[in-house]
């Protein structure tokens, strides 16, 4: 199965007016076909890379490779081949995969403004992401079980998982804690700026 590659399209063909055929002499019988070349991923059209002409007769047929071409049809077929737009459609995965980081984007920041928000005005069942103390790549959860002025009550999850987004494995309550601690405002936001709290999460 062909994964990539790079496949070749017909993009037009245009008449070479005044030249004259190398091979059979006829007059006005030429014309040049200017093909693009684009790489594909699953024979989805990514980019072009290159644009590739041939020129042929339709008088006697005989076709002729940019490699090969008489001298005396090389300016007419170059700017056959500079005139010829590629097709955008040539560029659609490079757009899918654009489309796709801006969303991404877009979507991370909105999120980046709700964990500001959830965070400066917590609510039960908020859910914080924060790292083991000692150990950058375990992460564990804390539930907030009340929030009254500056305070929020949280119980501890009992489990930490190597994945920064522990939410649907741990988020059960056998696996809390059933004692609570108190923490302050101020603790929470230091744990988010020391990058120890790294995410809330607001299930509704
Ligand atoms: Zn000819």
């Amino acid at each position: 199965m062909i994964l990539y590659g790079y496949k070749g399209s017909l993009v037009r063909t245009t008449a070479l007016p005044g030249a004259v055929c190398p091979a059979c002499n006829s007059f006005n019988t030429m014309q040049a076909s200017v093909y693009s070349q684009y790489a594909h991923v699953y024979y989805i059209p990514f980019f072009p890379f290159s644009k590739k002409a041939i020129a042929q007769c339709t008088s006697c047929q005989q076709g002729w490779e940019e490699k090969g071409l008489p001298a005396q049809l090389h300016t007419a077929v170059q700017s056959a081949k500079q005139s010829t737009r590629l097709p955008l459609w040539n560029w659609a995965g490079v757009g899918v995969v654009a489309v796709g980081i801006a969303w991404a984007a877009v979507a991370g920041q909105r999120h980046e403004r709700d964990r500001n928000a959830w965070l400066v005005a917590p609510r039960a069942g908020d859910l914080y992401t924060v790292h083991s103390p000692g150990d950058s790549t375990k992460f564990s959860l804390l539930k907030v079980v009340s929030a009254h002025g500056n305070t929020v009550e949280v119980v501890q999850n009992e489990y930490e998982i190597d994945s920064n987004d522990p939410v649907s494995e741990l988020n059960a309550p056998s696996k809390y804690s059933k004692e609570s601690e108190s923490l302050t405002q101020l603790d929470l936001q230091i744990m988010h700026n020391k990058g120890q709290l790294t995410d809330v999460t607001r299930l509704d």
